[in-house]
């Protein structure tokens, strides 16, 4: 159960203190406070956790300084959506909304290789008035004979080009608790150029320490990776994990999963699961077409597989793209053979464009023929 208190609520107030004492007196249930501080104000929700079938409803909503009461089902108690749940599905982060109902490219490098090409490739998304982008430092190879990522070492060029170039999240994995330091430290170094939204590889996805360590720090937001090897509802309790440690910034990433069944893409293309999350969870949803398809394959009309992908997740309603660009692909020292080239950025967001208007058409379309079926969106 979840008490969602009046908005600004201070915590020394006579009303807050009041409602602490009740709660307080309720057997076997433990209580987790959340706060989250916002643009316009603070919001407080109390977490009741454990038998709360038999309280009632209506005694919470009689209580001081509570304002609604939500009923959680057992699975994804705070990531998820229940019924009469009115929480919101969208966080705000350098001033930018990330939410259910918006749309966010992250075109940029999978991995860091030299500081000339994150120069040309933030260049070329400032001139098509981008302000987000993926940059990997920190990378997890099958291999341990790979390049493993420049690491904390590129960091400081990275922000301080993001900043010249005016980007504003730059998205970049971690895979161990030591590098949200490094990444703290080369933001601070830098004078916080730019924002960083850390992402959880799939390879990860289950690591549940690192995903604990990564949910108690507010400061970024987290894009989790659906794992490639687990069924959706698995991926979906990871994301649990950062949320119930405190980071409600979570948006989850579609990226394909592990199949034969899916060649000759290097995944198989799991992007009609995106309403399938926007409907279980108030999470935006990310999809990851280069390392879903993993190649520039193009069908007979001379539309990249990649391309199609793409618009298959936005058409369905993505609320976020992660995709591969290099400026020299041949050179690139990961993924070389999936990444765009920059020429090809015009087109690609072109198509983008396209797919979320038939969206958005899509979405007018149902809201006249059955009204009575749309969950607000907020
Ligand atoms: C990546 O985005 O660079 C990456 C390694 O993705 P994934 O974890 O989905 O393989
Ligand atoms: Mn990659």
């Amino acid at each position: 159960m979840i008490l969602i208190l009046t908005p600004n609520i201070e915590p020394e107030s006579n009303r807050y203190k009041q409602l602490m004492a009740h709660l307080a007196r309720l057997q076997d249930i433990q209580l987790r406070v959340h706060r989250e501080q916002g643009a316009e104000q603070t919001l407080t929700e109390i977490y009741l956790i454990g038998h709360t079938s038999s309280i009632p409803l209506e005694e919470m909503k009689g209580l001081p300084g509570v304002e609604r009461v939500v009923r959680v089902s057992e699975e994804y108690r705070v990531l998820g959506r229940h019924r009469d749940d009115h929480r919101p599905s969208h966080f705000d982060y350098q001033g930018l909304r990330f939410g259910q109902d918006t749309l966010h490219v992250f075109a940029g490098l999978c991995a860091v290789d030299t500081r000339e090409h994150v120069d040309l490739m933030m260049k070329a998304l400032r001139d098509l008035g981008q302000v987000c982008t993926r940059m990997g430092a920190y990378k997890p190879r099958t291999s341990p004979y790979s390049f493993q990522g420049h690491g904390k070492n590129c960091l400081s060029y990275v922000f301080e080009l993001a900043g010249k170039y005016g980007i504003k999240v730059i998205a970049m994995e971690v895979t161990h608790e030591s590098h949200i330091d490094e990444i703290h430290e080369a933001l601070s170094r830098t004078g916080d150029p730019t924002g960083v939204m850390l992402q959880i590889g799939t390879r990860n996805t289950q690591n549940f320490e690192l995903l604990k360590i990564v949910g108690r720090q507010k400061q970024f937001p987290v894009l989790l990776k659906r794992g490639f090897g687990i069924t959706l509802t698995e991926s979906l309790h990871a994301a649990e994990y950062l949320a119930s440690e405190g980071n409600h910034k979570v948006i989850f990433g579609l990226r394909g999963i592990k199949t034969n069944m899916g060649d000759p893409h290097r995944n198989f293309v799991d992007f009609a699961h995106v309403p399938v999350v926007k409907r279980l969870t108030r999470m935006p949803v990310c999809v990851d077409p280069s390392h879903a398809v993993g190649s520039r394959t193009r069908g007979p009309e001379g539309i990249l597989d990649l391309l199609h992908a793409t618009a298959q997740g936005v058409i369905a309603g993505a609320n976020m793209i992660l995709v591969d660009f290099h400026p020299a692909s041949n050179r690139a020292l990961v993924d070389g053979p999936q990444a765009l080239l920059l020429e090809e950025l015009p087109h690609f967001l072109a198509d983008v464009q396209i797919a979320r208007e038939a969206f958005e058409k899509r979405t007018a379309l149902a809201a006249r023929y059955a009204p009575e079926l749309q969950t607000a969106v907020a």
